[in-house]
């Protein structure tokens, strides 16, 4: 099992951990603040370092509990070996823009189901550049989209904090609107993070957000798309 540094603080660039496994090129680390690939946000990439030698991390993925940091070359080329102490920084500009886009999901998200009774989040892509969303919706127009992107900036405006709490699987499904994606969390699952913005939304998630909504700075929807007969896609930018 991997701790995920990340699931209590975004923040975190850098850590030390020790190496539990070396697979080729993977290794897993006892804990680490990379995220990995899944729930339609890209990988983090980096570096890890171990006795002065370094090799780039351009791969990290869950498999199971494991976080498996996928490196440049093989481990032992570096001289990385079960039990031994590494030192690993993550790209900081690239996922704090993910980070940006994630957390501009959220808002957009929130707005959108505030207007819309019992739509869901049907599907997700971030990318460095833009992100979809797919709702399932019935039918929307470009008035109506203007009016989400308007809406979504006003809260990102009122530069709103983000607060992330551990509840207890009971307590956190009375909060209303808790899971907007249409998977369910698993059953396994016995304490769930739940992600709030304050006055606006409160959503489990495993994801990594910004500690206030104002440095998503804005956003700018670019196009929409019907993916089906109740299903819409949106694409939209983060502002400079
Ligand atoms: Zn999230």
């Amino acid at each position: 099992m991997t701790e995920l540094l990340y699931l209590k603080d975004c923040y975190l660039k850098e850590f030390e951990a020790i190496v539990e496994l070396v697979e080729g090129n993977r290794i897993e680390p006892d804990r680490t603040a990379f995220y990995p690939e899944s729930g339609g946000q890209p990988a983090d990439f980096g570096e890890i370092s171990c006795d002065g030698k370094s090799a780039r991390v351009v791969m990290v993925k869950k498999e199971g509990g494991r976080v498996l940091h996928e490196l440049e070359k093989p481990a032992e080329e570096i001289g990385i070996k079960q039990g031994c102490t590494i030192k690993a920084s993550i790209d900081w500009d690239r996922r704090y823009t993910f980070m940006r886009y994630h957390t501009a999901c959220h808002v957009l998200a929130a707005v959108i189901t505030k207007e819309e009774q019992g739509v869901e989040i049907t599907g997700n892509q971030i990318a460095l550049d833009r992100t979809r969303m797919d709702f399932s919706l019935e039918n929307f127009d470009k008035e109506k989209i203007k009016q989400y992107e308007e809406e979504a900036n006003k809260e990102i405006a009122k530069a709103l904090p983000v607060r992330i709490e551990f509840l207890e699987r009971e307590e956190a499904f009375k909060i209303p609107g808790l899971v907007k994606l249409r998977k369910l969390l698993p059953e396994s699952l016995k304490v769930i993070r739940v992600i709030s913005i304050e006055g606006l939304d409160q959503q489990a998630c495993g994801g990594t957000h910004l500690k206030n909504i104002s440095e998503i700075k804005g956003i700018t929807i670019t196009g929409t798309e019907n993916k089906g007969k109740s299903n819409r896609r949106i694409y939209f930018k983060l502002k400079e």
